[in-house]
């Protein structure tokens, strides 16, 4: 007996049956004798669906209406599950961000979280209710305006309240049975992994594995709230994301006692490339460039300078940016173009980037050879290559990465027989 943070994906919750197999699925918890905190996606493509509604009426909506907007769509589904577990003959409350106590700074779109006040969900656990709470939203102290946390922010609200509350555990409920060594709408031989370190799923989620929002990562390993990452459509034990370093990985009769040299690949679509061409090669333009890029409260990936023309005194600098930060970031730099003295920009949103990531790799030597050639062999071309001590990343054209993390995965040997279920979801 404990208490249980649940949180429900979009997919998970996208129609009134859906709604009504998590609403059972979390009485079922309940009726184990644990306590249940739920925290909900909206229904579906619903955030996206509002997203393009606001786009047919302007490519500018102040941020503060954008938040209201968004807020929206997790108030639908957390009062329709609250409904659904009332008709089982549960007691159920719905909350939104706000009033479960989130509250955050006062950037909209990507607020953070400052404080986690849970005081009216904890009396309505003590009173024996489940408490539903509206996922990636909550409220500006200094401006009192509803915020979100931006895209796949359910799951740091998720741990929030779970460290808040001091929940036992903080299961996080999607639409396949947990982290794979790929995602497996792409590479469907990817293979589920049991357990993985915070540092490891760190770096898938910073890399753009969309299963797990960074943040959550980030939250629950300084907090140290044990993550299980399962499926809301079968009862198959998920994976562990273990959120002590310290702890020890359980290793199966007939595993090799080291460390496997790589945990999996990631893939993300939906970064942009931006070049600043014709810098002058002086020092102090960088940090002018990226004092900019700062100030659009941007945030940068890659960077890479290339060395200036023999003589020519400027240089090339490229990085790369999530794709909807790339407009106010141009005309950011537009703006100081005069004061750099650089000659033109150029941008590319037809760049994907693929990392491979593993602690095992530090000590291995032959990486980035089996890497580069198995790229090779697929006939991708790099673009921009980046490294960590456990991440190797590169930039290519977006419409080779989906053949490249499979080229990537198979040189690893990383497929599996059994092909991955994707339950749900439209994979937007
Ligand atoms: P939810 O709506 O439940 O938050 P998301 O769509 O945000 O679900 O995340 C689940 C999806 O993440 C999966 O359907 C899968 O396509 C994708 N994904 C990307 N990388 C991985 C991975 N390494 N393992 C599992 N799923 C992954
Ligand atoms: N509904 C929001 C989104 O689609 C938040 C979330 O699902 O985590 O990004
Ligand atoms: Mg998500």
């Amino acid at each position: 007996m404990g208490l249980i943070v649940q949180k429900f994906g979009g997919s998970s919750v996208s129609d009134a049956e859906g709604i009504k197999r998590v609403a059972r699925r979390i009485i079922d918890t309940k009726n184990q004798g644990h306590d249940v905190v739920v925290v909900v996606s909206a229904m579906g493509d619903t955030t996206d669906d509002l997203l393009d509604l606001a786009g047919q009426l302007t490519d500018d909506a102040p941020a503060r209406e954008m938040d209201m907007l968004l807020s929206a769509g997790e108030r639908i589904s957390m009062s329709l599950l609250a409904m659904a577990i009332n008709k089982f003959g549960e007691r159920a409350a719905s909350f939104t961000g706000s009033q479960a106590g989130l509250i955050t700074d006062s950037t909209h779109g990507k607020a953070r979280i400052m404080e986690v006040s849970p005081q009216r969900v904890r009396r309505a656990i003590d009173r024996g209710f489940i408490a539903i709470v509206a996922g990636f939203q909550g409220m500006s102290k200094e401006s009192q305006n509803i915020t979100t946390m931006g895209r796949g922010g359910s799951d740091t609200t998720a741990v929030a309240l779970a460290a808040a509350l001091g929940a036992d555990v903080c299961e996080i409920y999607t639409d396949v049975d947990g982290v794979y060594t790929a995602d497996p709408r792409v590479v469907p031989s990817a293979t589920k992994i049991d357990e993985i370190s915070s540092e490891e799923m760190l770096e898938m989620a910073a890399s753009g594995s969309k299963i797990l929002h960074l943040r959550c990562v980030e939250y629950a390993r300084r907090f140290g709230v044990p993550l299980h990452v399962r499926s809301s459509f079968s009862q198959h034990e998920g994976t562990w994301v273990l959120p002590d370093p310290n702890d020890k990985i359980k290793i199966q009769e007939g595993e090799p006692l080291e460390q496997p040299i790589i945990s999996g690949v990631a893939h993300d679509h939906s970064e942009a490339k931006v070049t600043v061409i014709g810098v002058p090669d002086i020092p102090g333009k960088a940090a002018q460039i990226f004092g900019v890029i700062a100030a659009a409260q941007a945030n940068i990936d890659m960077i890479v300078q290339n060395i200036s023309t023999h003589g020519s005194g400027k240089t090339d600098i490229s990085f790369t940016l999530p794709m909807t930060e790339t407009k106010h970031v141009l005309e950011a730099l537009e703006t100081a173009r005069a004061e750099i003295g650089f000659e033109e920009i150029e941008h590319n949103d037809e760049v994907g980037k693929l990392s491979l990531i593993g602690a095992g790799m530090r000590s291995n030597p032959g990486v980035s050879f089996t890497f580069f050639e198995a790229l090779h062999q697929a006939g991708v071309n790099v673009d921009m290559i980046s490294t960590s001590e456990i991440r190797i990343s590169v930039v290519t054209d977006a419409d080779k990465l989906n053949d490249a993390v499979r080229a990537i995965h198979t040189a690893f040997d990383l497929d599996t027989e059994v092909e991955a279920t994707v339950y749900g979801g439209t994979g937007r």
